[in-house]
């Protein structure tokens, strides 16, 4: 190569690292509620690296380095402070201030079968009506990775994390005022999204929430789409409106045959004929029907059983027989009822395990995404309108 070609070469690249750093500049802090309605009200805490500052009631009180360990504790209407021999006072108000973004540390519950986890970013404490309140600051970006890692699990394919991260992404931005009241953004729990800590199990998640970094998914009309995702959809999901009071476009039932021969598949169970046809006669009478005509039967997902006159919903039969998921069928065996069930979770939006065979044929994360939801685009939050965005964010 000539040496022309060579600064030329060298200047693109300098470029392309430049626009790179720069896509990367933009950046989000989200207050996430730790141990959400965990009755926690006692800890510990372990600075693992860097350095955290201690403030108690906005006084500085000391510095922890890393392997430094502080006990913390609810006492009445106090928060109380301690290290191995000494007490470090009593606080309405406890903040541990990381010197910078490289800062990590871990909590363990006292008294909790809870292992240890791990989190980046700032901790603060506080009391909320009586109940010790544990908010973790943290990059965007950190709390997108540790919520794919929780809800993906640490083994599958690239394409499967990028796909989950910007729908767990769109979700939190979607989400954003959900817990204003109480003073942080989203809480670590399944009512928001599961979040365990920070992503320390496989590196291609945090590379997978870096290279989706800012990329949401959104209607035709720019509104968040927030993650529905269920385990496996049995081969076929199923639409919004036959699960929930909800019928948005972007939800339809399409034939999954990714999903299918995955781990969670296939299932079955057997409960009491007896137990079954008391359940229908608190709906209908069963009386005039043969055993055989009580037996729901489905080659396509259904919203509704029919008897007679009478339909029961699917989804209530699932949740008194404790099924995992309402694509079943029955068959009559002697005082039993036999369940051939499909797919696990609710089937509605996109199943993991199908994105995950998706990733390894060799599918992109927006070919995942495209096929589980209907006509939505990917997008980048900075392109979006403010209308769609949280006043906050
Ligand atoms: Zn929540």
């Amino acid at each position: 190569m000539r040496t022309g070609s060579k600064i030329i070469l060298f200047l693109i690249q300098i470029c392309a690292g430049f626009i790179l750093i720069s896509s990367y500049s933009f950046s989000q802090d989200v207050r996430v509620g730790l141990f959400w309605k965990n009755t926690a009200n006692a800890f510990v805490f372990h600075c693992t690296e860097g350095k955290y500052q201690v403030f108690g009631d906005s006084m500085y009180t000391r510095t922890l380095n890393a392997g430094d360990l502080l006990y913390v504790g609810q006492v009445g209407d106090h928060i109380s402070l301690m290290d191995s021999e000494l007490q470090h006072g009593e606080f309405s108000r406890v903040e541990f201030r990381n010197s910078d973004s490289h800062c990590g540390f871990r909590l363990k519950l006292v008294d909790s079968l809870t292992e240890a986890r791990n989190y980046s970013g700032r901790l603060e404490l506080s009391l909320f009506f009586g109940s010790l309140q544990i908010i973790n600051t943290l990059p965007m970006d950190d709390y997108i990775a540790g919520v794919v890692e929780a809800e993906g699990g640490p083994s599958a394919e690239t394409e499967f994390y990028r796909a989950q991260a910007i729908l767990c992404r769109s979700y939190a931005i979607k989400n954003w005022e959900k817990h204003m009241g109480e003073g942080y953004n989203l809480c670590d729990n399944i009512h928001c999204q599961v979040f365990k800590g920070i992503s320390d199990e496989n590196p291609s998640i945090p590379e997978a929430v870096l290279s989706t970094h800012g990329l949401v998914l959104v209607t035709q009309n720019y509104s968040l789409v927030p993650a529905i995702f269920h385990s496996n959809s049995g081969g076929e999901t199923q639409r919004a409106s036959d699960v929930w009071n909800s019928s948005e476009d972007y939800l339809q039932a399409v034939l999954d045959p990714f999903s299918e021969g995955q781990r969670s598949s296939r299932w079955e169970k057997s409960i009491s004929l007896e137990s079954w046809k008391n359940y229908l006669s608190g709906y209908t009478k069963i009386e005039s029907f043969p055993d055989e005509d009580l037996m729901i039967k489905q080659e396509h997902r259904k919203k509704f059983f029919v008897l007679g006159e009478d339909s029961l919903r699917i989804t209530d039969i699932r949740a008194a027989f404790n099924l995992k998921s309402t694509f079943f069928t029955m068959e009559l065996k002697p005082d039993t009822v036999l369940i051939h069930g499909k797919g696990y979770g609710h089937g509605v939006g996109m199943s993991q395990e199908g994105a995950m065979e998706m990733a390894r044929q060799g599918y992109s994360y927006s070919d995942i995404l495209r096929f589980y939801f209907y006509n939505v685009r990917i997008m980048d939050i900075s392109d979006l309108p403010a209308s769609e965005l949280p006043e906050e964010f």
